[in-house]
C-alpha cells in the first residue's frame, strides 16, 4: 500500500484521539489488517471489533462504556476507506449461569444505545456456543501436536500444584501422556464417559512461568449440564481463555478490546492463537488484545454478582429499578441514549484506573435534555393559594412556550383562577433572611410579593393554620394589570417568581423522586460491604399535580418540570388516566 493511501485510512482527528485509535492508526499505516478476505473471498474491513458480554446478567453503565467504545471505533473507521464493523457476540460458554432472558435484554440494550451489528446488509450477531464444534476440533489438533493433555488430577490437586506468586507449580503426573492416550481420553470426555470434575483438558505450556495464567491452563471441563442453545449436545465446555481468542480469530476480529483485569491473560491469548497458527488452523494476521480501564462510577456498583444480589434480596424493585446502574434501570430513570453516549465520550478511554463522579453522568443528561425536553409545570408539595380579590367563577387563559428556545414548538395553555396550587416551600410564615417568595404581612409591613409565572403578580395577605399550626391555605390579592406579556406587567418589579397550577384543572400524578442508591461514594471498595450503605431515602413516592397540557403524553416522554428538574413518564406504569413520572435528575448538582 502506498503512503498516501495508508494516510487516507487513518483517523487523525486529535480531539477524538485515544490510545486505541493510535494503535489502530498505526496498524492501518503499516497495513496490518488491510486487504484481508473472509472464507468466501469477500474483502474484510481493516478494523473489526466486538462486544462480547456473557449472558449471565443485565448490562450496566460500565458495559455502555465498552459498547460505545467498540461500536464507536468501528463506526468511525467505517467512514474511512479502511472500513470498520463491530460484532455482537454472546459469550455463552457457561451452561449453568446463562439465560435467554439475559440474551434478549442484552441485544435490546445495545440497540437502545443506538448501535447495531448490521454491516453492509449482513448481521454480525454471533454466539460463542456456535463455535463449540470448532473449539473441540482445535483442541484435538493441539492434543495431536503435543500441546494439550488430559489431566486426571482432582480440582483440588490442580489448584494445589499450580503454585503461587513466589513458588513455581508442579507438573501433573499425567502431563506426559502420549498424544494418542490424550486423544482417546478427550473423546471419552466428550462421549460422556466421565463424571463432572474427574478430568480436564489443559494446555501444555510451562508450570514454572511467573505468570500463573500460563501454568498449563485448563481449557475444557466436564459439565453434564443443559445449555440454553446447544441443549444436551455437549457435556464438556470450553473455558473463557480458550473460547475468547478463538472466537475472535474465527470472526476475523482485528482489535480485541477488553478491560484491564485481562492483562495477565494476554500472553495466553497470544499463545493459543500462535500455536493454532503453527498448526495451520489460522493464518495471519491474528487478532490482538488491548486493555483499557473499566468504568468505576461513584455512588454505584457495577458488579453483575452484586447487582443480582440487590435484585434477589429485593433491595431494589428489580433489574430495571430506576436506581439501578443497569441500562434498563437508567433507561427507566429517564436517561436518553444520547446522554449515555455523550457521557462515554466525555470520560474518554485510558489505561489508568480511576473513579468517575456520578455528577458527570447527570450533567450529560441535563446537557442533552436542556435543548430537547419540553417545559411543564408540576407542583410536588401542593399548598392551596386563594386569590381573594379574584371572582370565584372567573378564569383567564394564560400561556407559556413549550420550550424557551423553540418558539416553533408552540405554546401550552392553562387558566388562571381563584384557587391555585403552589409549592409549600414557596411560603414561609416567618421568612428567613433572603427569602423573596410568599410570607404573611407582619407589624404593618406588607406580605411577600411574587410573580406567578406566566400569570399575575400577587401579594400575600395571610394564611390559615390548622389546629396543629400547620399552614393549610395561603391568601393573596392579585394585580389585574400585571399579567405576563401585557404592557403594564413591567411596572411590577418582584424578586420572586413561582409556579402554580389552577386547582380546577390540575391533574393528579404520582411522582417518584430518586436519589443515589448508596450513601457512600465507593460503596464496595476495600473491605466495605455495600449493603451497609444502601440509602434508605433513595426512593420517595409522592402524589403531586401536573399541568393539564401533559395529561395526554406518552410513556418515556421527558419534560423539564420548571424549577424541579427533568422527569420522564414511567416506561411501564404511566397510563392515560394514571400519570406516573420519575425524576431523572435535578436541575443542579446538589451533591457537591
Ligand atoms: P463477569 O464478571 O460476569 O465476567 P463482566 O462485567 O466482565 O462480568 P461481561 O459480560 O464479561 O461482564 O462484559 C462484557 C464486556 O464489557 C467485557 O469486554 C468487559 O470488559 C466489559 N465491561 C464490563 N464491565 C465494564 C466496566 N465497568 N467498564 C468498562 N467495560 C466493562
Ligand atoms: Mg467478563
Amino acid at each position: 500500500m502506498s503512503n498516501e493511501s495508508a494516510k487516507a485510512q487513518t483517523s487523525s482527528l486529535p480531539e477524538n484521539s485515544n490510545f486505541l485509535r493510535q494503535i489502530i492508526d498505526h496498524d492501518l499505516a503499516k497495513g496490518v489488517y488491510v486487504n484481508r478476505q473472509d472464507n468466501e473471498g469477500k474483502s474484510l474491513p481493516a478494523v473489526i471489533t466486538r462486544f462480547p458480554p456473557e449472558p449471565n446478567g443485565y448490562l450496566h453503565i460500565g458495559h455502555a462504556k465498552s459498547i460505545c467504545l467498540n461500536y464507536g471505533l468501528a463506526q468511525d473507521y467505517d467512514a474511512l476507506p479502511s472500513g470498520g464493523r463491530c460484532h455482537m457476540r454472546l459469550d455463552d460458554t457457561n451452561p449453568t449461569k446463562e439465560d435467554v432472558e439475559y440474551v434478549d435484554s442484552i441485544l435490546d440494550a445495545v440497540r437502545w444505545l443506538g448501535f447495531d451489528w448490521n454491516h453492509q446488509g449482513k448481521e454480525h450477531l454471533y454466539y460463542a456456543s456456535d463455535y463449540f464444534g470448532f473449539l473441540y476440533e482445535f483442541a484435538e489438533i493441539l492434543i495431536k501436536n503435543g500441546k494439550a493433555y488430559v489431566d486426571s488430577q482432582s480440582a483440588e490437586e490442580i489448584h494445589q500444584n499450580r503454585g503461587n506468586f513466589s513458588s513455581p507449580g508442579i507438573n501433573s503426573p499425567y502431563r506426559n501422556r502420549s498424544a494418542q492416550e490424550n486423544l482417546e481420553l478427550f473423546q471419552k470426555m466428550r462421549a460422556g464417559e466421565f463424571a463432572d470434575g474427574t478430568q480436564v483438558l489443559r494446555l501444555k505450556i510451562d508450570m514454572a512461568q511467573p505468570n500463573i495464567v500460563m501454568r498449563d491452563p485448563v481449557i475444557y471441563r466436564i459439565r453434564h449440564a443443559h445449555h440454553h442453545r446447544t441443549g444436551d449436545q455437549w457435556c464438556i465446555y470450553p473455558l473463557y481463555d480458550f473460547t475468547h481468542c478463538i472466537s475472535d480469530a474465527l470472526e476475523n476480529v482485528s482489535h480485541s478490546i477488553c478491560t484491564l483485569e485481562f492483562e495477565n491473560n494476554r500472553p495466553l491469548y497470544d499463545w493459543i492463537l500462535e500455536n493454532l497458527k503453527e498448526c495451520a488452523v489460522f493464518k495471519g494476521p491474528l487478532p490482538r488484545q488491548y486493555e483499557f480501564a473499566r468504568l468505576n462510577l461513584t455512588y454505584t456498583i457495577t458488579s453483575k454478582r452484586k447487582l443480582l444480589q440487590l435484585v434477589e434480596e429485593k433491595r431494589v424493585d428489580g433489574w430495571d429499578d430506576p436506581r439501578m446502574p443497569t441500562i434498563v434501570g437508567i433507561r427507566r430513570r429517564g436517561y436518553t441514549p444520547e446522554s449515555i453516549r455523550l457521557f462515554c465520550e466525555r470520560i474518554g478511554v485510558s489505561k489508568a484506573d480511576s473513579w468517575i463522579d456520578m455528577s458527570v453522568l447527570e450533567q450529560a443528561l441535563r446537557d442533552d435534555l436542556d435543548a430537547r425536553a419540553p417545559r411543564a409545570t408540576a407542583v410536588l408539595k401542593p399548598l392551596k393559594l386563594v386569590i381573594q380579590n379574584y371572582p370565584e367563577e372567573k378564569k383567564e387563559l394564560c400561556s407559556a412556550p413549550k420550550h424557551p428556545h423553540h418558539p416553533e414548538w408552540g405554546k401550552r395553555e392553562f387558566h388562571f383562577g381563584r384557587e391555585l396550587w403552589i409549592e409549600s416551600d414557596d411560603f414561609q410564615v416567618n421568612p428567613e433572611k433572603g427569602f423573596f417568595r410568599l410570607y404573611p404581612p407582619k407589624d404593618g409591613a406588607p406580605g411577600g410579593r411574587v410573580r406567578l409565572r406566566h400569570g399575575f403578580v400577587i401579594e400575600c395577605t395571610g394564611m390559615k393554620l390548622d389546629s396543629t399550626g400547620k399552614v393549610v391555605e395561603v391568601y393573596a390579592n392579585y394585580f389585574p394589570d400585571s399579567k405576563s406579556g401585557t404592557p403594564d406587567s413591567n411596572n411590577y418589579k418582584v424578586k420572586g417568581n413561582i409556579h402554580w397550577i389552577n386547582v380546577s384543572e390540575a391533574v393528579p400524578a404520582q411522582i417518584r423522586l430518586y436519589e443515589h442508591l448508596f450513601t457512600d461514594p465507593q460503596p464496595d471498595s476495600g473491605e466495605k460491604n455495600y449493603l451497609d450503605f444502601i440509602n434508605p431515602a433513595s426512593k420517595q413516592v409522592i402524589e403531586a399535580f401536573v399541568e393539564p397540557s401533559i395529561s395526554s403524553t406518552q410513556a418515556e416522554d421527558r419534560f423539564q418540570f420548571e424549577r424541579h428538574g427533568y422527569f420522564v413518564a414511567d416506561r411501564y406504569d404511566y397510563k392515560p388516566g394514571r400519570l406516573v413520572f420519575n425524576r431523572s435528575v435535578g436541575l443542579k448538582d446538589s451533591w457537591k
